[in-house]
């Protein structure tokens, strides 16, 4: 285990010299995202002993938006496994943006990801449910269980979104027409985007992903949340379509699996070690928080933190 005052240094200099960092944009296409202060930076540090390291806005609530994909993820594999997953969504990057309907053409109807919008609702769909309510309940239980507190919707971004999320519906009804939407299309479109409305903080964020980095337990509160062999293929499908259109090139730069959303939210996890979580809303353009990144991948750098390195050489 990286030392703790290594861990506090790299978060306290990395927030120094990217929470302000200029570029990018926060997302308009959602009214609820456009107003969030764009000023707004955080950091946090969660290691797989349930040590947290925070600098500057790490305790802001954000929406949790695509990062939410994960998390629904976890549940389906709960239920049915990753063959199921794998057979009926799918574990290919689309290399198209993450709600493009021309991926869906291009596959026979088969999202390819449950990090698109078209493969997490299908994923919701997968989950076995009485009616919308129970989905929600269980996808909301296990962003929960993830976070270590209980989540909540926020009523205004769930508001902002049921009332602009025609693209989505769309995707939707495309699923259902080619198959591969298991519950009513519009009851997979309300919870998915019931599940994109959650606030989370960067130290809850950080929080998840060190659950998944301690193989399914979360280390703070130490419930086991699920099964150590659901892990690894959440991470391979983080490392595939984690970060929209430049999950590759960030594989390449960082070397960790990684999961944005359009809220300004990022998370890096290191099996074994914890995770490192950003926050700010504006984005570049394919989707990513820039500061996020900059400040997530300077702690990964500093802490000599990369999947892909080979220990000792
Ligand atoms: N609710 C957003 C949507 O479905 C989430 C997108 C994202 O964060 O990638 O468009």
């Amino acid at each position: 285990m990286t030392d703790t005052q290594a861990i506090r240094a790299a978060v306290a200099a990395a927030h120094a010299q990217h929470g302000a960092d200029p570029g990018g944009a926060n997302a308009s296409y959602i009214p609820y995202l456009a107003s969030v202060p764009a000023h707004l930076a955080g950091l946090a540090v969660v290691t797989v002993d349930g040590q947290v390291f925070e600098a500057g806005d790490a305790r802001y609530e954000f929406a949790i938006e695509s990062i939410s994909k994960v998390c629904t993820l976890a549940a389906a594999l709960e239920q049915v496994g990753p063959d199921v997953v794998r057979e009926k969504i799918g574990a290919e990057p689309t290399g198209l943006p993450f709600n493009s309907v021309m991926a869906l053409e291009l596959h026979g109807g088969k999202p390819l990801s449950p990090l698109v919008n078209a493969g997490a609702m299908a994923t919701a769909s997968l989950l076995r449910a009485q009616d919308v309510e129970d989905r929600w309940r269980q996808i909301l239980s296990m962003q929960s269980r993830l976070a270590g507190r209980a989540l909540a919707l926020s009523d205004e971004v769930n508001r902002s979104e049921q009332t602009t999320n025609f693209h989505n519906r769309a995707i939707a009804w495309l699923l259902y027409s080619a198959g591969t939407m298991y519950c009513e299309p519009m009851q997979a479109c309300d919870v998915y985007t019931r599940q994109c409305s959650t606030l989370i903080t960067a130290v809850d964020l950080a929080t998840m992903g060190a659950t998944l980095a301690a193989g399914g337990v979360n280390p703070v509160t130490r419930e086991r949340v699920l099964a150590a062999a659901n892990v690894p293929p959440i991470l391979a499908e983080m490392t595939m379509e984690g970060l929209y259109d430049s999950s590759g090139d960030w594989a390449y730069t960082v070397g960790l699996p990684g999961k944005s959303g359009v809220g300004g939210g990022l998370v890096a996890v290191m099996p074994g070690w914890g995770a490192i979580a950003g926050f700010s809303p504006p984005l570049d353009e394919v989707g990513n928080s820039v500061r996020a990144q900059a400040m997530v991948a300077q702690v990964a750098r500093a802490l000599g933190l990369n999947l892909y390195r080979v220990p000792g050489a």
